[in-house]
């Protein structure tokens, strides 16, 4: 396995891999890794010739009060866990390297990324992309695996890999989730004990409203009165949302119909913890 930290010489190794002919995988993260993150890996090692890695905890998607700084970073651990994944390359530059002096562009994806999390997180999902364009000019893979957990960030970099013409297929694999529900993260090492036991009321409340829509309920906000109760139940953090929008657009739905995406974001103590799952009616 190798280790590439320069932007220019990942951009070589996969010309070279290229003009060799070899399929290029690619699953960006920010380290931490866990096995929501080792599900990404497998799938991009059985299906490309070559998968990379890439580690990077990005400034620009974090706003001057957020968790930037005390972002677990874990490399050493991390490069293990690749090895044991046989990842076949990582990518971990500096900010230095991504962000030179002088740098001035940032990609935007309107609409999408103003909803759900974006009107918590102003500017995230422009972090996001702008960071994702960059790394997929560097890597400039055939195949690109995210995540379903981080539902409205595979729509923007789907609608983003579509908008800009990348020669990108763009694949989003299912959330991995814990023996009791609670989808894995990196931001769960936050969580003390009883936090980490309260938390699994998120998957709980998800699986409540597939229920009580299954049970004929298609108003939208009931269903979110019943989540916030038993989530309010079992923390004090704030609620930043429980929505019921489309699948597709983000757009809040007044009655429940087509593909359906229930997201919500909660803290719990120093964590904020996102999770969805998707509903055919
Ligand atoms: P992160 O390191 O949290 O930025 O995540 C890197 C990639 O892993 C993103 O595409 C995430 O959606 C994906 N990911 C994170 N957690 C999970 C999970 N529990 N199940 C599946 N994918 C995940």
């Amino acid at each position: 396995m190798k280790i590439i930290r320069h932007s220019q010489h990942m951009q070589s190794a996969i010309s070279a891999l290229k003009f060799k002919g070899k399929s290029i995988g690619f699953v960006p993260t920010m380290g931490c890794l866990h096995a929501g993150h080792a599900s990404l890996l497998k799938k991009c090692r059985k299906e490309n010739d070559v998968s990379v890695l890439s580690i990077f905890v990005n400034p620009r998607q974090f706003s001057p009060q957020e968790d930037f700084k005390r972002y677990p970073r874990t490399f050493k651990k991390d490069e293990n866990f690749a090895k044991k994944e046989k990842v076949d390359i990582i990518f971990h530059p500096s900010v230095d390297d991504m962000y030179p002096l002088g740098f001035l562009t940032s990609v935007e994806i309107r609409n999408l990324s103003e909803q759900l999390c974006g009107r918590f997180r102003p500017g995230h999902f422009q972090g996001v992309t702008t960071v994702v364009a960059k790394l997929l000019n560097i890597v400039s893979p055939h195949v690109l695996y995210l995540g379903q957990k981080d539902a409205q960030q595979a729509m923007v970099i789907q609608t983003m890999v579509k908008d800009l013409n990348f020669p990108t297929h763009v694949k989003v694999l299912p959330t991995i989730r814990e023996h009791d529900g609670l989808a894995l993260s990196s931001r769960n090492i936050y969580l003390s004990p009883e936090e980490r036991v309260a938390a699994r009321v998120l998957y709980q409340a998800l699986l409540a409203a597939k229920n009580q829509i299954r049970n004929g309920e298609y108003k939208p906000h009931r269903i979110i009165q019943k989540m916030r109760s038993m989530i309010l139940a079992k923390t004090s953090g704030p609620v930043d949302y429980i929505e019921l929008v489309d699948a597709s657009t983000l757009k809040k739905l007044k009655t429940l119909q087509g593909n359906v995406l229930i997201a919500l974001a909660v803290w719990f103590g120093r964590a904020r913890l996102i999770d969805n799952i998707t509903i055919r009616i």
